[in-house]
Order: structure tokens, then C-alpha cells, then sequence
């Protein structure tokens, strides 16, 4: 598992396809459904770790699916999108549930600064951890013993997912899917370049597990 888990409930496919790879981008985990039914349908198997939820969805107002889900006891933090600028509407978004929101049109900057916040306002534990090295999936910090180094995202989702399945191999196929966005033509040296990186900068801090190279297949953190 790499940083928290998003999922984004947006019909307009244009730009639940930039937040898709936006959030991506900064690390998240995120998946996309288009109304409240496959809300309801996918939260408990996807498990996200937060929501964004549009309050103009095709079959029911965003709102009303979140109070459903708070009345059967889900607590993950929630931001509401919402085209209209209305006071009432901000209201009601927070009584119906919501934690946040956000007015159409809105910085993708903020978008992601509202959802780090809201994850730290709900204590949601998102650090990752092998031996002493701790990641920070928010800040893109890789720490053990008070020494810190920072990554790039890519750089931070290679590391996580190696953390998450620490001591198996992890084989370079997956890696790729890890780090970068479907369908994006990766070529071998490049992810060998970037674990020649993250080795550089494991080895600034003390103690801490290395990357082992298993050839042909893949590497394994140990
Ligand atoms: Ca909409």
C-alpha cells in the first residue's frame, strides 16, 4: 500500500480524469466512480481512506449519499465539490456529513492541501514503516532516527510499495505499475536509475534496510 487511498465520485469524466492523475501524481492512491449508486456499490471493497464527492451527481445529490454513509457509521474524512457558490449550499454540505469542500473551478494545489489537512485533522495513520524507516506519504519523506531525505513522488511510490511487501521480491513489472501512470512506456534502465536513486538516499540515513537487486526479476527491500 503506497499513501492514503482517494475515491473521487465525479461525473464530469474530464475532470475526474485530472484528479485521477493529479492525485496520482502526489502520491495518493485514487479510483473513480461516476454516481452515488457505484459509491455505495464500491466504497466497501475499494475501502478508500477519503472521499470526494461532487454534490451534482446524475442520480442523487451528493449530500444525500454521504448522509446515508455517515448514518450507517462511516467515518472517513469527506470534501464536497460543488458548482455553486451558494451559502446555503456550504451549509448544508457540512450538516449533510461533509468535512470540506471546494467551488468549482478550484486549484488542484488546493484541492490537495484540503485533503492533507483533513487527514491530519482525522489522526488517519497513512505512515509506512520497515525497520526504522518511516515514510511519510504526505510530506514525501523517507525517515529512521531522526534523519530525514526527501523524495520525488515516483521515487516515493517505488519506495512504499518495496516497504509494504519487505523481505519478498518485488518483481519490476509491478514496480513500473507502482511508480508510474497506466500505460506509460517505461524503460528498464529508467527504473533501475531510480533505485540507484532511492539507494543514494536510503543510504543517508542511518540503519536502515537497502534495496537487493534479484536479477531478471525484480528487487526486494531487506
Ligand atoms: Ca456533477
Amino acid at each position: 500500500m503506497t499513501g492514503a487511498k482517494v475515491m473521487v465520485v465525479e461525473d464530469d469524466l474530464d475532470l475526474r480524469g485530472v484528479l485521477l492523475r493529479g492525485l496520482q501524481e502526489e502520491g495518493f492512491a485514487a479510483v473513480g466512480v461516476g454516481s452515488g449508486a457505484e459509491l455505495l456499490e464500491r466504497i466497501e471493497p475499494e475501502a478508500p481512506d477519503l472521499l470526494i464527492v461532487d454534490i451534482g451527481l446524475p442520480d442523487t445529490d451528493g449530500r444525500d449519499v454521504v448522509q446515508a454513509l455517515r448514518a450507517q457509521g462511516v467515518s472517513l474524512p469527506i470534501l464536497f465539490l460543488t458548482a455553486r457558490d451558494a451559502l446555503t449550499d456550504r451549509v448544508t454540505g457540512f450538516s449533510a456529513g461533509g468535512d470540506d469542500y471546494l467551488t468549482k473551478p478550484f486549484a488542484f494545489a488546493e484541492l490537495v492541501a484540503r485533503l492533507q489537512a483533513l487527514m491530519r485533522r482525522s489522526g488517519a495513520d497513512t505512515s509506512v514503516e520497515a525497520g526504522n524507516l518511516r515514510l511519510d506519504p504526505v510530506a514525501h519523506v523517507a525517515s529512521a532516527d531522526g534523519q530525514k531525505v526527501s523524495l520525488t513522488p515516483t521515487e516515493f511510490r517505488l519506495l512504499a510499495k518495496l516497504v509494504a511487501s519487505q523481505g519478498s521480491t518485488v518483481r519490476r513489472r509491478d514496480l513500473v505499475r507502482t511508480g508510474w501512470p497506466h500505460g506509460a512506456r517505461v524503460r528498464d534502465n529508467t527504473l533501475d536509475a531510480y533505485v540507484a536513486r532511492l539507494r543514494k538516499k536510503l543510504a543517508e540515513l542511518p540503519g536502515t534496510p537497502g534495496i537487493t537487486t534479484v536479477h531478471g526479476v525484480g528487487y526486494i527491500l531487506e
